[in-house]
């Protein structure tokens, strides 16, 4: 597979070598070639205004390729040597798929100074584990990440690569897509192997949640897609599991046109939706921004968190970190309380997950009550007083 240069077509107008970050293209003879700087991310291609510049690949060597894929991949993020919990349950999927398919299971660890959490890596189900370390990878960085995953793809050839459908994976990953050529299913909820094809069968929801779509990938190697947290079962730890640990030194040529100068902890992440145990939610049924004080209150004597619908957040009474749902976080805490939720379908896929849910509307026919376990058809200004009252009674 490779850049190719029509000459016949070329003008020699040198838009694709401003285009190109890597200064794979130059002039020869007033016409562009490519030179082995090239990582095939294609800008050039859709930049040609003569479309003189394309992407070789054979049916022949596209089949060979995909027929030569082993694997299942998993991008281990990690953020200051600590990784998500979205880690260990693409490890438990993942085992999962690699087992039906009988290949192996490896992860992909980048940072500098994270050579410890390779064992948590191996104890999760990770038959591999590639470890770049190197103080270039100290903080997140698209390009370098980038470059790394896409260099071992093709060299290593795996079949499935999954990560979190978190910022950082949200970042990379459609990078990665592009730089490897293969397609990318974003968000996805389910993953199964279809036996026959041996293809991904990536379950994602589509038409503002109204569907369910499942996507298949099946010409192109690896397949990957990225997965929203706390939908995917956490692999079990197994101590002392070990498996081979495969140290991938950086290139020379890693190197990012983008400099991290600080770090700032951005304010959503202080709202621990996602792991915490209990999530106290308010919805439009509380009037306004002060009824969030009565959501607030409830939490905070539950030790709980405060969540939102979009309806509450698109009224400004309160910011998007608190949102869950398809367009916020999914969560899944041992007890969710909607107060005033009437349940949209983009609102349940985020809260489904939870182990006990009580729902407080004053319409008893609310979608809500369908997923509650626990149902309270009354008005939240006279119910959660009294659930006040019964707490501190408790507690006294
Ligand atoms: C593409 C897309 C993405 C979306 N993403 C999300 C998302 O991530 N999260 C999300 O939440 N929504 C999302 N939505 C919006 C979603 O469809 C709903 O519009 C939204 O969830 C409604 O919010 P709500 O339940 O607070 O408001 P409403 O629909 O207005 O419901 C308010 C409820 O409060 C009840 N109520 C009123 N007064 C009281 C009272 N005093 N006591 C008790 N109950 C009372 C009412 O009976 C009613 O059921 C999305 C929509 C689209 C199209």
């Amino acid at each position: 597979m490779g850049i190719i240069i029509d000459q016949s077509l070329c003008t020699g107008c040198e838009t694709c070598l401003e285009q190109c970050a890597y200064d794979a293209l130059e002039m020869v003879d007033d016409t562009a070639r490519v030179n082995d700087n090239c990582n095939l991310c294609r800008a050039c291609i859709d930049i040609c205004p003569v479309e003189a510049i394309s992407l070789e690949e054979t049916r022949r060597q596209a089949d060979e390729r995909t027929a030569a894929a082993s694997g299942v991949w998993v991008f281990a993020e990690q953020r200051d040597g600590t990784m998500p919990e979205v880690v260990a349950e693409l490890l438990g999927q993942g085992r999962r798929l690699a087992d039906q398919l009988g290949c192996q299971l490896a992860a992909v660890l980048l940072g500098h100074a994270v050579e410890p959490l390779a064992a948590e890596l191996f104890a999760q189900g990770a038959d591999t584990v590639y470890l770049a370390d190197d103080p270039r990878l100290e903080h997140f960085n698209d390009d370098i990440y980038c470059q790394i995953l896409a260099r071992l793809i093709g060299r290593d050839q795996p079949e499935i690569l999954l990560a979190g459908a978190t910022a950082l994976g949200r970042s990379l990953i459609p990078r990665v897509a592009t730089a490897a050529a293969t397609g990318l299913t974003a968000d996805c909820t389910g993953l199964a192997i279809d036996p026959g094809p041996r293809t991904l069968l990536q379950t994602r929801p589509a038409f503002g949640g109204n569907i369910m779509a499942t996507i298949v990938c099946p010409a192109a190697r690896p397949q990957m897609a990225t997965v929203r947290p706390r939908v995917m079962k956490a692999a079990e730890p197994q101590l002392g599991r070990s498996g081979r640990l495969v140290p991938v030194e950086l290139a020379p040529e890693d190197t990012s046109r983008t400099e991290v100068l600080e770090v700032v902890r951005a304010i959503d992440e202080q709202v621990n939706l996602t792991g915490a145990e209990v999530v106290v939610t308010g919805g439009r049924g509380l009037g306004d921004a002060e009824g969030f004080e009565l959501v607030r209150r409830l939490a905070r004597a539950l030790g709980g968190v405060v969540g939102a619908t979009r309806g509450a957040v698109d009224a400004g009474w309160i910011g998007h970190a608190h949102q869950v749902g398809q367009t916020g976080r999914t969560v899944a805490p041992r007890l969710y309380i909607a107060l005033g939720v009437h349940g949209a379908v983009q609102h349940v896929v985020g809260m489904q997950g939870s182990e006990n849910i009580v729902a407080v509307n004053t319409d008893p026919a609310a979608p809500i009550f369908e997923v509650a376990t626990h149902g309270i058809v009354g008005d939240l200004f006279e119910v959660v007083p009294a659930m006040l009252k019964r707490l501190e009674q408790t507690r006294g």
